[in-house]
């Protein structure tokens, strides 16, 4: 029996239900990812975190006595193409939410059935599938996080899958190249792959205890930063649930809660999979204006407004922002400049390692206030956000370097400084569009 495992964003050997059951079923398995050029260009962070990750789960599985089997083109095609070649009974294929990944599933269910061959759908890319706990004991989705989270707290999880020790591929079968690196970005980005992923896992997990008290403290940087190992699947997020709920304390306990937070975007989006371009909440949706130099100031870090310059600079040199960063630079567009979220959501995609529909989507929606748990009247003050989880400037400071010389909690307002002092920064003062209307500029 010979089965094919198309991999797509669970690029791990550990806890991989459609490898581990492609390996205990089938004598021979032929893991393959195709690289779908419509997907490539979207993001060249993510795109080099990609290669990155493939070469890792290549040297993997090689160590194995497998391969990863590389094409370029469409998935379904190439999945078909190689089932055939091989003569596979069978493919297998972690599911996944996203309208594009769900239209991917379909096609290959249609192709399957015509070639007369089996496709199996797992689990695997969240802590529990979208649907595994629904509001009333049945039917539709959750809308409001904390029932959500109890449900999904007390539900019981799947059983971890074993790793495979080894893979036959079938015989005479051409595993193709790895396309060149491409080139991200961000200089500092992280580097993608299982191996790294789970080596920031095992540092994380002795780092975790004091979560609940700094995951907020902007400059002590006291996020796990596991999120684009998650994207990728380069870590279970079952796996990674289970071992900070076997530590002891709030610390552990809020950062599984967390992970809560991104399973209930995923089943928001399986039920809702126009998220990325529509309103979840229609009423919310506000009228926004077209400003394209304030749009331009914002996504180059040059509001004039250091938390959240420092956010939107941090996003492009690491490909990743702090979540407290997130939601004054997401508040500060959408509620201060009044800009639309769509916009927001793009750029953010182009640049996060991290950047997924569910997620992205999902979290930009809630501060927007057109999202389903969410409080459409809800404003970040960044000065005061600012102050409260960067009482020092430390943050700020990191990331804009115009401000360096500034000392202290004055960094946050440098239109407050002397004249003489502030002319000689080179840095700019608050964007003309909202000088005047905006409260916390006022002495
Ligand atoms: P930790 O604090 O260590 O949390 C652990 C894990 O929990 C994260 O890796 C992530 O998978 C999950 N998580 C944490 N916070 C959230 C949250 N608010 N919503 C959903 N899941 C969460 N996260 C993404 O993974 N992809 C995105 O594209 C994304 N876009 C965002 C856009 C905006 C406007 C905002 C406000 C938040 C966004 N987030 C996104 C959520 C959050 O900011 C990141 O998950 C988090 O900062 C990742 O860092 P970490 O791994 O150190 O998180």
């Amino acid at each position: 029996r010979t089965a094919v495992v198309l991999f797509t964003r669970d690029l791990r050997v550990h806890d991989n239900p459609a490898l581990a059951s492609a390996c205990a079923n089938a004598e021979q398995v032929a893991p393959l990812f195709v690289l779908d050029p419509r997907l490539q260009t979207l993001s060249p962070n993510r795109a080099r975190f990609l290669h990155q990750s493939l070469a890792d789960l290549r040297e993997t599985l090689r160590a194995k006595g497998g391969d990863l089997i590389v094409r370029t083109g469409d998935p379904v095609v190439e999945a078909i193409k190689l089932a055939r070649e091989v003569g596979a009974e069978g493919i297998a294929l972690a599911a996944d939410v996203s309208a594009y990944a769900r239209r991917r599933e379909q096609r290959l269910e249609q192709e399957c059935e015509q070639h007369r061959i089996s496709l199996r759908l797992f689990p695997g890319t969240t802590v529990l599938p979208p649907g595994g706990v629904q509001p009333g004991g049945g039917g539709g989705h959750y809308k409001v996080f904390s029932p959500y989270y109890r449900a999904w707290e007390s539900a019981k999880w799947r059983d971890e899958v074993a790793t495979p020790r080894t893979i036959t591929l079938p015989p005479d079968v051409t595993v193709g190249d790895l396309p060149e690196a491409p080139a991200g970005d961000s200089p500092a980005a992280a580097l993608g792959g299982e191996t790294e992923g789970r080596r920031r896992l095992e540092t994380w997990l002795q780092h975790v205890g004091p979560y609940d008290d700094l995951h907020n403290d902007m400059p002590a940087d006291g996020t796990s930063r596991l999120s684009p190992y998650l994207r990728f699947g380069c870590v279970s997020p079952l796996t990674v649930a289970n071992l900070a709920r076997a530590v002891d304390g709030p610390g552990p306990a809020a950062f599984v809660r967390q992970l809560g937070w991104r399973d209930f975007y995923y089943q928001v989006t399986a039920s809702f999979p126009a998220i990325s371009t529509q309103a979840y909440r229609k009423s919310g949706d506000g009228e926004w204006r077209n400003d394209d130099d304030a749009l331009k100031h914002w996504q180059e870090g040059t509001t004039g407004v250091p938390v959240v310059d420092a956010g939107m600079r941090q996003l492009r040199a690491e490909g990743w922002m702090h979540n407290r960063a997130r939601l004054i630079t997401a508040s500060f567009l959408t509620k201060h400049l009044g800009l639309d979220w769509r916009e927001g959501v793009q750029w953010f995609f182009r640049f996060l390692l991290d950047g997924d529909v569910p997620n992205n989507s999902g979290n930009w929606q809630w501060v927007a206030g057109t999202g389903n748990d969410t409080k459409p009247y809800r404003r970040f003050n960044p000065i005061r956000q600012a102050e409260r989880f960067d009482p020092d400037g430390v943050y700020v400071r990191r990331y804009v370097p115009e401000l360096k010389a500034v000392e202290g909690k004055a960094v946050h307002q440098p239109w407050r400084l002397p004249e003489a002092v502030r002319s000689g920064l080179g840095y700019p003062g608050p964007l003309e569009s909202h000088r005047d209307e905006a409260v916390w500029l006022r002495p």
